[in-house]
């Protein structure tokens, strides 16, 4: 299971050092979070993010339609909004590269879809780039307002602070294995799993909610596994997480699947990527409050002193990720 530090985790970090813009007051959060934060004036911040979504690397032509992209590339842009807290989704510009064989209703379709979402999450396409390429992509950035300073970082987890997941956990994984696989009656029994993949829901409300309130110590979303999302916050906000999601975080369609598979669904809920829920962090006397008001969060661990992620099985007992 990858959670160590890769090269594209090495590249990244280097990528925020080279860009250090000490000099600009302006921008109050830089590279390294799920969004930058940008003063815009009039107690109005900017909250920008990109996202690209590469033939090849995330999904296969045979299993993907021009609807499924275009859906999937809003979706997952707006999630990163979401997992700023209050954040007002504004609008966005998208481009795309295509391979000369893509046929033109293609993009056609795909900028139909393209402005359903966007009129369904109440945004603009403000503009946009098309060139060729040697591999499909797609990719986006996109904006929205929040008041002054009122962003929900990945940097406050404290020792002590309850982990939260509001969100599926496990479901797109397992969907995209129902789709490399290419069986039709799979795709059939597990249509929960598939949507999953294709239109995770960027949790706006949510997050909304828990930037109001202030519920949470840090914030992200959920797009490469629990255990990603745990390893972020504890490098981070420079803790240890503890991450030992119960039965109930499970979703029936998921064990379901599970049970074919031959797969915990653990390895699905802790190690699959792509969900887009929220993974947040909350001090326990915001234990009652989180439940009260948003009663689809989870319990899924806890922060102590140290430094790492790791799983503490069913047993109780610890493993790092590496051994899960
Ligand atoms: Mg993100």
């Amino acid at each position: 299971m990858k959670t160590g530090k890769g090269a594209e985790a090495r590249l990244i970090e280097h990528i925020e050092k080279t860009f250090r813009f000490p000099g600009d007051s302006r921008l109050l959060l830089g590279p390294g979070d799920d969004c930058a934060v940008l003063r815009h004036g009039a107690g109005r911040d900017l909250v920008i993010t990109t996202d690209e979504i590469v033939e090849g690397t995330h999904y296969l032509a045979r299993f993907a339609t021009p609807e499924d992209l275009a859906a999937k590339l809003m979706r997952i842009n707006l999630s990163d909004l979401a997992s700023m807290g209050d954040v007002k989704p504004v609008s966005c510009v998208v481009g795309s590269g295509l391979r000369k064989e893509t046929p033109p209703e293609f993009p056609r379709r795909f900028m139909k879809e393209l402005k359903r979402e966007a009129l369904r999450f109440g945004i603009s396409i403000a503009g946009g780039n098309l060139a060729g390429a040697r591999e499909d992509h797609f990719y986006m950035t996109v904006w929205g307002e929040t008041g002054r300073g009122r962003v929900v970082t990945r940097y406050g987890a404290k020792p002590g602070d309850l982990l939260f997941n509001v969100g599926p956990l496990g479901l797109a994984a397992a969907g995209l294995e129902v789709l490399m696989s290419g069986k039709a009656a799979l795709k059939r029994k597990f249509p929960g799993l598939v949507r999953a993949f294709w239109r995770p829901e960027p949790q706006l409300a949510a997050g909304a909610l828990i930037g109001r309130e202030g519920l949470a110590s840090a914030m992200l979303d959920n797009s490469d596994g629990l255990a990603r999302s745990a390893a972020i916050i504890a490098e981070l906000s420079k803790c240890r997480v503890l991450l030992s999601p119960g039965e109930g975080v499970c979703a029936p369609e998921l064990r379901a699947y599970c049970a074919l598979a031959g797969k915990p669904w653990r390895y699905y809920a802790i190690g699959g990527g792509e969900d887009y829920g929220l993974v947040f962090t909350a001090p326990p006397a915001r234990l009652a409050a989180v439940k009260r008001l948003l009663p689809a969060a989870a319990v899924v661990g806890r922060v102590e002193k140290g430094r790492g992620a790791v799983i503490e099985n069913y047993d109780g007992r610890i493993k790092s990720f590496e051994h899960f």
